[in-house]
């Protein structure tokens, strides 16, 4: 075995050791003609390959979440996979530096691009885990664009390592082992609508070609799943977020809707779920996860994608009490509550 079989195999045992359970390796030349976030370089000219994989979620933290009956455990477990992905970047990283190849480790979430226009707030990635995912076989594009794979459906979170080291590449996953049917739930439970129903996005990496649903504005995104607020267009069923404020049919009105909702997003009560998520973007700097639906919904099994689909939308509205605490209940019981605020406490929410 040559040095570069050695240091491939190494750095994908290594990883898989710390806990992820699908790994692979990008090059310069693989990711070629990619997409700006499938530059190795930008982040190190040196850069020569990548290596990312998947941690996995926990699934019953979901399925408690997706029927409002536990927001607490899926944000702890986010919080969780998300630290361990950062350090099992970082272990990696460390390892490869240690034997003499410049390494960089990409954390999962939560870090853009600033030198570019708009800065942080365009939200494009140093480097995009999920086209590095999908080019090296880690996993398949859904059609909600996640990054989605056979034993833990999308409920992964992914990380990077870039580095000077010439490795191995490993090859993207023939496109019949895809188990997305196009059941579209991902969209379906989107209150948003990030995803286009219609239309998709084909890019293009390293001359192999990958689609998934167009995405309207990533504003959309943010609005809903950043927790402004979440009730979706039937008034059935709602995101964790308690506020209601409108959600716009075209992406024109998003930045205006998300700007309006932030005082009152500053305003209301936050919950105690026992670890601190902290993201640069959002106001007041501490995140509650409120949504995930599209990545949450996604299991291999159709028929269980089917029950988390039915487990959303009989789940009810998110409602805030007093004391912080948000719950599900009717769409009727959120009205009554809604009726029963001053006028100054109401205005948090709708
Ligand atoms: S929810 Fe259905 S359509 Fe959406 S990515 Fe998953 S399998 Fe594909
Ligand atoms: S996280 Fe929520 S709001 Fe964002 S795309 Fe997925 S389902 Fe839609």
């Amino acid at each position: 075995m040559d040095k570069i079989d050695r240091f491939s195999r190494t750095a994908i045992d290594l990883v898989l050791g710390a806990g992820a359970v699908k790994a692979g390796i990008a090059t310069t030349e693989t990711l070629l003609g990619g997409p700006e976030s499938t530059d190795l370089t930008y982040l190190m000219p040196e850069a020569r390959s990548a290596v990312v994989f998947a941690l996995p979620l926990d699934q019953a933290a979901i399925e408690s979440f997706l029927k409002k009956e536990d927001m607490a455990a899926a944000n702890r477990d986010n919080h969780r996979v998300n630290t361990m992905a950062a350090g099992v970047s970082l272990e990696l990283s460390e390892y490869l530096n240690m034997k003499g190849f410049n390494s960089i480790p990409v954390i999962a979430n939560a870090v853009y691009r600033k030198d570019v226009p708009g800065g942080a707030y365009s939200e494009l990635p140093p480097l995009s885990h999920r086209y590095l995912a999908v080019r090296s076989g880690v996993g398949h594009f859904g059609l909600s664009g996640n990054v989605i794979t056979r034993e833990h459906g999308a409920a992964v979170i992914l990380g990077s390592v870039v580095t000077a080291a010439v490795l191995n590449p490993t090859e993207p996953l023939p496109p019949d082992d895809n188990y997305c049917d196009n059941c579209k739930l991902c969209i379906k439970g989107c209150a948003s609508g990030l995803m286009d129903d219609k239309n998709k996005t084909t890019v293009t990496i390293g001359g192999v070609e990958f689609s998934y649903a167009k995405r309207r504005a990533y504003t959309r995104c943010d609005y809903v799943c950043g927790g402004f607020t979440g009730l979706h267009s039937s008034g059935k069923w709602s995101t964790w977020s308690p506020a209601r404020f409108p959600i716009p049919k075209n992406d024109d009105g998003f930045m205006d809707a998300l700007m309006n909702a932030v005082e009152p997003y500053r305003k209301r009560p936050r919950q105690d779920f026992g670890c601190n998520i902290y993201h640069p973007l959002v106001p007041g700097n501490k995140l509650e996860f409120t949504c995930g639906h599209c990545q949450f919904i996604c299991h291999p099994d159709k028929a269980v994608r089917a029950r988390r689909y039915k487990m959303l939308k009989n789940s009810g509205v998110a409602i805030q009490e007093k004391d912080g605490r948000i719950r599900g209940v009717t769409p009727e019981e959120a009205e009554r509550h809604l009726a029963a605020m001053d006028d100054e406490t109401r205005a948090l929410y709708e």
